[in-house]
């Protein structure tokens, strides 16, 4: 039996300037260390024949599996800041695209496939440390109910990569509902190309906001519907603790899916300006940041679509600006309803804002832990002896004033305790990735080809927000001596 991957290829069916026709480099040893199985069949794929020496050839780049049309695609973009006209996948390599049970079509990526060239002086290969990463927490993301990209597989190559020292080599498959980047079309902006930005424009409405096909005007309603897609998933981000790390506008997906997790990290305790990313100097990237970076990407992209809205160059910016208009408060309302959930209140009263806001404040000055709070809080309107929400600040008397204000606004509602607990146990997870333990996890494998512990957060993050007894140490933040300062670019 052979793999069979139903690849039905629409990018690559685009005019050649979108990408590069590039074949992944074979590598010398490919060994497949880890199959998500479940996705694997969500995408019409049989986990047990990725699973035996051929699949993990394909999962490498060894071998290019019939019905793939292997592309590199075209791409620019921001980074932090910069513009940069050409960028492109240097280490990644689209094999094709499938449509999965539920009729979406997905893109299957390997990155760490070889050179390509968009490559430039980059060796188009990672290393297993970021692709562990990318897998964990690409998957934990989903398990929080936040869109992203997935991760179908990780190998080692049997090669080795040069970064500060030798590492060992692996290809992660990344599963998309499609590549289109902020960059993508920054591209053919900066070429003047405006038929190919219709082009890509027309693409991505049939391919991510088909009830568009019929607006009035759809790139305006284009531009409206990514605004509004990117201001949601930054308020979700916020309301997990996430920090993406590195928001460049070759990171911004057009679906609105989290993509490019580099040096992105959770927050431990909750400090607005915290960064995590050694590259991130001036703090561009903060936690506190990412939606008005979120605005400032999308700002680039409405730029790129000006030449579709009019050509009167003043009236489309002024309808531009009206479109992004609607980020902040789409952004807001997210993000308040969020917390509000968060803290257990079904319904919305003046003064639930201001409340909010002093436990966040009270929670800064007190180094509390952003997730154990919110979770532990959940256990307190369920039971008003649970103390562990009050442990999370160093002065529990801050805690114990705030909850009083809290205890007086929840009784204003009908719901029991119960009732309150199980609702913020399904918007307050138990189980985040926490740095120290991704960290520990890449030791193990890369020092000693140990991947139990992998194996193990894996499995304990597909269900974030259940308590599971028996791992509750993967609750915990880190020790001061486990503390992750800064994460690093998997580059
Ligand atoms: P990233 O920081 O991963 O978003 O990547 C930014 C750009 O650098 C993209 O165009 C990547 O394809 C490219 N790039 C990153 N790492 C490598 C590498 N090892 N080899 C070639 N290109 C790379
Ligand atoms: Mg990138």
């Amino acid at each position: 039996m052979t793999v069979h991957f139903p690849f039905q290829n629409s990018y690559s069916a685009l005019p050649d300037s979108f990408f590069a026709r590039v074949a992944p480099t074979p590598v010398a040893a490919p060994r497949l260390i880890k199959l998500n199985r479940l996705l694997a069949v969500q995408l019409g794929l049989d986990p047990d024949l990725l699973e035996t020496p051929e699949g993990a050839e394909i999962l490498a780049g060894k071998t290019v599996p019939a019905g793939a049309d292997p592309i590199a695609m075209a791409y620019a973009g921001h980074q932090f800041g910069q513009f940069v006209p050409q960028l492109g996948d240097g280490r990644a390599i689209l094999l094709g695209e499938v449509i999965d049970r539920d009729g979406i079509r997905r893109d299957i990526q390997l990155k760490g496939s070889g050179p390509t060239p968009f490559s430039r002086r980059g060796d188009g290969r990672a290393a297993l440390g970021p692709v562990l990463r990318e897998y964990i927490v690409s998957e934990a993301m989903y398990a929080l109910g936040i869109a992203t990209t997935r991760s179908l597989a990780a190998v080692v190559t049997g090669e080795h990569v040069i970064r500060e020292t030798a590492l060992p080599g692996a290809v992660l498959t990344r599963i998309a509902s499609s590549h289109i980047r902020v960059g993508t079309f920054q591209f053919f902006a900066v070429r003047r190309d405006t038929e190919a930005i219709r082009r890509l424009a027309d693409h991505v409405i049939v391919r991510h906001y088909p009830d568009l096909l019929h607006a009035e005007r759809p790139y305006h309603a284009l531009l409206a519907a990514v605004v509004a897609r990117q201001a949601d998933l930054v308020a979700r981000w916020l309301l997990v603790g996430f920090i993406h790390g590195v928001m460049n506008t070759d990171n911004t997906s057009i679906s609105g899916e989290t993509i490019d997790y580099g040096p992105c990290a959770f927050m431990d305790s909750y400090n607005p300006a915290q960064v995590f990313s050694s590259i991130d100097e001036m703090g561009r990237y903060a936690y506190a940041n990412q939606p008005r970076i979120g605005l400032w990407n999308l700002t680039r992209l409405a730029e790129c679509l000006l030449p579709l809205f009019s050509d009167d160059q003043e009236k489309a910016i002024a309808e531009a600006q009206d479109i992004l208009g609607a980020f902040s408060e789409t952004f807001s309302n997210a993000y308040q309803a969020g917390l509000r959930k968060k803290v257990g209140l079904f319904t919305e009263r003046d003064g639930d804002e201001a409340l909010i806001q002093d436990l966040l404040d009270a929670m800064a000055k007190n180094q509390a832990d952003f997730t154990l709070t919110f979770r532990k809080l959940g256990d307190a309107a369920g039971d008003p002896a649970a103390g562990d929400a009050r442990a999370q600040f160093m002065d529990p008397a801050t805690f114990d004033e705030w909850a009083g204000r809290w205890r007086e606004r929840i009784a204003l509602e009908p719901q029991s305790a119960a009732e309150r607990q199980a609702a913020m146990h399904a918007v307050n997870p138990m189980f985040i990735p926490r740095n120290h333990r991704v960290e520990a996890v890449i030791q193990a494998a890369v020092n000693d080809d140990d991947y139990a512990p992998f194996e193990e957060l894996v499995k304990v993050l597909a269900k974030p927000f259940e308590d599971q007894p028996d791992h509750v140490a993967y609750a915990d933040p880190p020790l001061p001596d486990q503390r992750v300062l800064q994460t690093f670019c998997g580059t």
